[in-house]
């Protein structure tokens, strides 16, 4: 093998792994885990605990109703790296609501109980029961909200689901970027907390990396984002 042709292949290589780390070929595969429906005492602070110990960090979309009362956990969360979505006030189906007194009565409010507790505004607004006009979510966006559903839901909510079977439903459907919702409140939650350390392992060993929603998205949260100027 001649000194040139050496020198080529050397080049030739170098060109190929600059270009499979440029397409992300190296980077880790990215899953965002969501917990809908928080906080509350019980359930919470399990999640809360597990996500801890495992060093995972997660979203948790708070009901409003719920955050007024736990202005512990709200703290909690925050103080551990998680991010805080908006999930509205009283958790209702809001078909039939007008935007404006969604955006005063239901997720201004939230957001102002969270911004009490926590000095941050959430942008990550999550429709009960994932029901959403389009008109509503243009709406909502146009002030500086960002509506976001899921893409895997193991459906923990239904205790017919084994916590086997939820964790073989997030491992079997798990993709770059998967959204997984998950429910950590108003209800039992006793299959999810048993769940998640085994999804947690799972997800590891098919190499995903745990990010919070707003960093899968590409955003930040805004501290700045002004609740008045939302109402309007
Ligand atoms: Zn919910």
């Amino acid at each position: 093998m001649n000194h040139c042709f050496r020198v080529k292949t050397l080049f030739l290589s170098i060109v190929l792994i600059m270009g499979l780390m440029e397409s992300g070929f190296c980077q880790k595969k990215k899953i965002a885990l969501t917990f809908d429906d928080s906080p509350d005492s019980l359930y919470t602070c399990r999640v809360l605990k597990i996500l801890k110990k495992q060093k995972v960090h997660a979203t948790f979309f708070m009901i409003g109703s719920f955050a007024e009362h736990n202005g512990k956990i709200v703290r909690k969360i925050h103080r551990q790296g998680h991010c805080i979505g908006n999930h509205s006030y009283h958790h209702l189906n809001f078909w039939n609501v007008s935007g404006n007194d969604l955006v005063n009565n239901e997720i201004g409010r939230t957001a102002s109980i969270i911004h009490q507790f926590t000095g941050v505004t959430p942008r990550l607004y999550r429709p009960p029961y994932g029901d959403i006009q389009d008109s509503l979510r243009t709406y909502l966006e146009l002030r500086g909200y960002k509506v976001v559903l899921w893409t895997i839901d193991p459906k923990d909510w239904d205790l017919h689901n084994t916590p086997e079977e939820i964790v073989r439903t997030v491992v079997d459907q798990a993709k770059d970027s998967s959204i997984v919702l998950l429910h950590c409140g108003n209800g039992d939650r006793s299959h999810t907390v048993t769940a998640l350390p085994e999804i947690i392992k799972g997800l590891r060993n098919m190499d995903f990396e745990f990010v919070r929603l707003d960093d899968l998205l590409g955003m930040t949260e805004n501290k700045e984002m002004d609740i008045v100027k939302a109402r309007n």
